[in-house]
């Protein structure tokens, strides 16, 4: 990893009130990532080193970034910070209070919500939180105007839902729609019976693409079959991608910076693989 891209995901705890059968969260799969968590405080140091070193998008992420205590105080640095960065709250929304929303407003701050499902949503997510409460919270800040994108993963047992999953976030009001095929990253591994076939993924891609052009807001496939970062020895491909099939290599790595919940650089979302103490890194630590 050389440089520093402009934007950067923080991962700001392991612990998640979710328990998502396609979460891609790397430590699920590599226990040994699992470390002392940085502080808000110390996260606040990063936050400051980062901007100083360029970055001006963040997406503050987990886990579930809100069972992270005191994150509030990130939040307020950020929003309050001279050099205007943007900042993401990426989170499954379950948490997500009208006091919260109401601290957005204003700022240079949105959320990004996951909407993996519809029907399938409690057996996917392993939560009692439900679509329902999602629908809601997207009409409060619709109401309030603090804008909001919504991801969407698209496993086997949602497939036939991706449709309504994109209509349902735009006609709440979704500021951007991202969809793309589950990858078996994370505990995602550990439920290949989630894949697409390389087939339904490159369809649905074709679909999705189609759908873009009369959809009114920014809609983002996301096609990536696998993680093109591991070694083919490492990788879980869906059913039926051809042996000699090349992905394009993916541009997280100069894109993003990813630092998990222990301070330690990623240079990618998915792999376990770390490349050092971000404020190593980024020139601060001896
Ligand atoms: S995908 Fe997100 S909400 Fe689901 S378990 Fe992982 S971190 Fe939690």
């Amino acid at each position: 990893m050389s440089g520093i891209p402009d934007s950067a995901i923080l991962e700001l705890t392991f612990n998640c009130n979710h328990s998502c059968l396609f979460c891609y969260a790397p430590w699920l799969e590599e226990p040994s990532l699992y470390g002392r968590e940085l502080s808000i405080p110390e996260w606040i140091e990063v936050a400051e080193l980062l901007i100083r070193r360029g970055v001006r998008r963040f997406t503050l992420s987990g886990g579930e970034l809100l069972l992270k205590e005191g994150v509030t105080k990130l939040i307020d640095f950020l929003a309050a910070h001279p050099e205007r960065p943007h900042f993401t709250l990426y989170t499954n929304g379950s948490l997500v209070t009208r006091e919260l929303v109401e601290r957005l407003r204003g700022t240079r701050g949105d959320f990004a919500f996951s909407l993996p499902g519809i029907r399938c949503y409690r057996a996917l997510t392993g939560s009692t939180w439900s679509v329902d409460g999602l629908i809601d919270l997207f009409d409060l800040c619709r109401n309030r105007g603090v804008p909001f994108g919504v991801g969407i993963v698209v496993t086997r047992p949602a497939l036939r839902e991706w449709k309504q999953l994109i209509s349902l976030a735009v006609l709440s009001g979704a500021a951007t729609v991202q969809i793309g095929p589950f990858l078996a990253e994370g505990r995602g591994r550990f439920h290949p019976e989630l894949l697409l076939t390389c087939r339904e993924a490159v369809r649905l891609g074709e679909e999705v693409r189609r759908f873009s052009r009369k959809c009114p807001v920014p809609l983002r496939f996301a096609g990536e079959l696998f993680c093109s970062c591991r070694s083919d020895a490492a990788c879980i491909r869906p059913p039926g991608v051809p042996e000699d099939y090349r992905p394009a290599p993916c541009s997280v790595e100069e894109r993003f910076l990813v630092v998990g919940p222990a301070g330690k650089c990623r240079r990618c979302l998915h792999l376990p693989e770390e490349a050092g103490d971000v404020r190593r890194f980024a020139g601060m630590a001896n």
